[in-house]
């Protein structure tokens, strides 16, 4: 292949053999039944195979070019259309014979548009005869037919060098027919019933990797030399006396939890799923005390400056007449502070620390790291979590989520990690009543915020990022705080925080609004996670139709944190059925959990994981969602295997060992493969 198609291909993520055996179609046109042109019905598809009678490219107006190929068979005539094509114009010929699939269209006679096409020399086809055949994701310049070819003929000349991972045991379980095969019918399959197996065999493979892969995680982390903290009752009952309210039941069971994980010598790789506003602070705070009572330190990590300014602020509180020493450091503390903080982390001064991913940066030395807690970790890769882990010996950790996975999903998928589920709001938590606001609403949904706020609440207004565009988002955010201080609210006190301000300005403006000094706070999405302010009891979310599910559902965690009736109020008309949808969820249900699945299935797995940042690769051909019971074959088989051969120093899984490997490449880090 000459560099200029290799330059195109690199664009598709292709750069070895492999990575084109392994480019695998998004879709297959079914060509195996060629219909007759007199069974055209219009809006329908229909493949047909004709004989050229004429051509015409013409120019339109306005410049528009348009290609017309005349075909006919024994039962009629039907034109192929092509717009602003006209180079195509040389692979037709009169008298040609070929094939067409598309859609047909009715114009002043019947038409295929930009219909797929394969002319037939000699009686034959370029691509494996005429039947199924594979539509590959592509890009510019390069067509269908190109990358067909391309991949028909690596497939002909390396197939065969496609090796079986699997060990016998599983070949002979599944009856799966060799790799070769599989991957030759995933491309170009001679019927639908044996693409099917093939996709179900690939499908498992990778599901079965990914699985390997979480298997020798979890135990190369069990394996690890940890610490055993003492928490008998005395550190207890120490630890309680500075929390200033009941736990709930599920703090409880999941505080017992991570006791247990604490006490074992083995280290805690614990991921704590908990709705927002469920509580997950205080627990946080829980474990680092008891690091902390046996003199080890303890790192709190939040994804923003100012979630970590606030978390500061809320065990600052909460440690008021203890001896604990705490610190902070984000991103943004001056350097001489920065470097007095990093002399009593590395000489021990400092039990506590919190801060954001500044954490993590290299020069940092901590004395004893004993424990780590990460909040959000979906902002969080996996990648930094281990460099944490590198700072201490190897410190617990404890990760912390308020964007929940479906139970199930999470239990196989993060088969690395313990889970504990948080599902218990603390008491006297009304839910938010959410409400859709349609345009001609407006004024009444300002009348009633208007009486809420004469009531001592307060109000956030969310603002989306437009356009991608920080200017943008700024600007409107900023003419929006005008409009609402001086044309709807001007009796209230409008403050407004965006991204483009200084970190101090910004925790000023936060501690303004909870302090009361504000009725409306105006802000923009950084307001999302985390933060805590139990009087503000409306949500106005502005064009709530360009916000994910997971965003709003966090948004609306920022009310609702009192003991009074909390309002989300969504305003926004939305574009697509999916955001229809989502806001449809968003009024029918508060349930993190049962928002999570239906973002699942809104989004689709990819996207909802991002994966990249969970450090799985990338699934070429499983879907997490639609492929759940082939994950849990894989999964059981996968752990089966890891039990009985924890190094997989068997024969027979030196090639399942490679495969590994090779997928999870940088990630290797993360195990132990000797
Ligand atoms: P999240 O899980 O979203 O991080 P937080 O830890 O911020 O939730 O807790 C939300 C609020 O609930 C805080 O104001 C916290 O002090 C309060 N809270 C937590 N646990 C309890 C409890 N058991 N009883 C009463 N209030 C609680
Ligand atoms: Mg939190």
């Amino acid at each position: 292949m000459g560099p200029k198609r290799s330059k195109l291909l690199e664009r598709l993520g292709i750069k070895t053999i492999y990575d084109l055996l392994y480019y695998f179609p998004r879709d297959y046109n079914d060509f195996s039944k060629v219909q007759k042109i007199s069974e055209s019905k219009i809006g329908a598809n229909i493949t047909i195979q004709a004989t050229i009678d004429g051509i015409q490219n013409r120019v339109a107006r306005r410049g528009k070019s348009i290609l017309e190929v005349f075909v006919s068979d024994e039962t009629g005539t039907i034109a192929a259309t092509w717009f602003n094509q006209p180079f195509l114009v040389n692979k037709f010929h009169v008298g040609d014979r070929l094939f067409l699939h598309g859609k047909v269209n009715s114009y002043k006679y019947l038409q295929l548009l930009s219909p797929e096409y394969e002319i037939l020399r000699d009686g034959a086809s370029d691509v494996n005869g005429w039947g199924i055949i594979p539509v590959y994701p592509l890009t510019e310049h390069i067509s269908q037919t190109q990358l067909r070819k391309i991949i028909l003929t690596v497939l002909q000349q390396y197939a065969e060098f496609v090796e079986d991972v699997f060990p016998h045991t599983l070949t002979k379980k599944y009856l799966f027919s060799p790799a070769a095969i599989a991957i030759q019918h995933i491309h170009f399959p001679p019927s639908m019933e044996q693409l099917n197996r093939a996709k179900n065999r690939l499908i498992y493979e990778e599901l079965f990797v990914l699985e390997i892969a979480m298997a020798l995680r979890r135990l190369s982390i069990k394996g690890e030399q940890g610490i055993s903290f003492k928490a008998g009752v005395n550190v207890d009952a120490h630890i309680r006396n500075i929390i200033p309210f009941t736990l709930t039941g599920a703090q409880e069971r999941v505080i017992r939890e991570i006791k247990d994980d604490m006490k074992n010598t083995k280290p805690m790789n614990r991921l704590l799923q908990g709705d927002v506003g469920s509580g997950k602070t205080v627990i946080a705070l829980y474990a680092a005390l008891i690091a902390v009572a046996n003199g080890y330190q303890a790192a709190f990590m939040a994804p923003t400056e100012l979630l970590a300014q606030q978390h500061f602020h809320t065990v600052q509180k909460f440690l008021q007449k203890s001896q604990v020493r705490l610190g902070l450091l984000t991103g943004s503390s001056d350097a001489k502070y920065k470097k007095e903080i990093l002399a009593q982390l590395s000489n021990g001064k400092i039990d506590l620390i919190v801060g954001t991913h500044a954490l993590i940066e290299e020069p940092i030395m901590f004395k004893n790291l004993g424990l780590v807690v990460i909040d959000e970790q979906h902002k969080f890769g996996v990648l930094q979590r281990l460099k944490l882990r590198k700072k201490g010996m190897s410190p617990d950790v404890l990760i912390m989520t308020a964007t929940p996975i479906p139970r199930t999903l999470a239990i196989t998928l993060f088969g690395d990690m313990d889970i504990s589920f948080l599902d218990e709001l603390p008491p006297g938590r009304i839910p938010a009543m959410t409400y859709w606001i349609s345009k001609n609403k407006e004024t009444t949904a300002y009348e009633f915020i208007r009486g809420e706020i004469k009531k001592g609440r307060q109000v956030f207004v969310i603002y989306p990022l437009v356009e991608q565009s920080e200017k943008l988002e700024l600007k409107s955010a900023v003419t929006e705080t005008e409009r609402l201080r001086n044309e709807i609210f001007p009796e209230c006190r409008v403050g407004l925080l965006h991204g483009k301000m200084k970190p101090a300005e910004k925790e000023q403006v936060m501690a303004d609004f909870k302090e009361k000094r504000y009725d409306i706070l105006v802000s923009t999405i950084i307001i999302e996670v985390g933060i805590d302010v139990p009087n503000a009891t409306i949500m106005v979310i502005e064009h709530a139709e360009r916000f994910g599910l997971a965003q709003l559902h966090q948004l609306r965690g920022r009310i609702g944190r009192g003991s009074e009736q909390s309002y989300c109020l969504l305003f926004g008309v939305p574009k697509s059925a999916v955001s229809r949808e989502r806001l449809r969820t968003m009024v029918k249900t508060c349930d993190g959990f049962k928002i999570a699945e239906m973002d699942f299935k809104l989004r689709g797995p990819g996207e909802f994981f991002g994966t990249r940042q969970h450090g799985l690769p990338e699934l070429k051909i499983s879907n997490l969602f639609h492929d759940f019971p082939i994950l849990q074959k894989a999964r059981k088989d996968a752990f089966e295997i890891v039990n009985k051969d924890p190094y997989l120093s068997s024969e027979e899984y030196q090639k399942i060992k490679q495969r590994v490997m090779d997928v999870f490449k940088d990630r290797l880090e993360l195990f132990t493969i000797r």
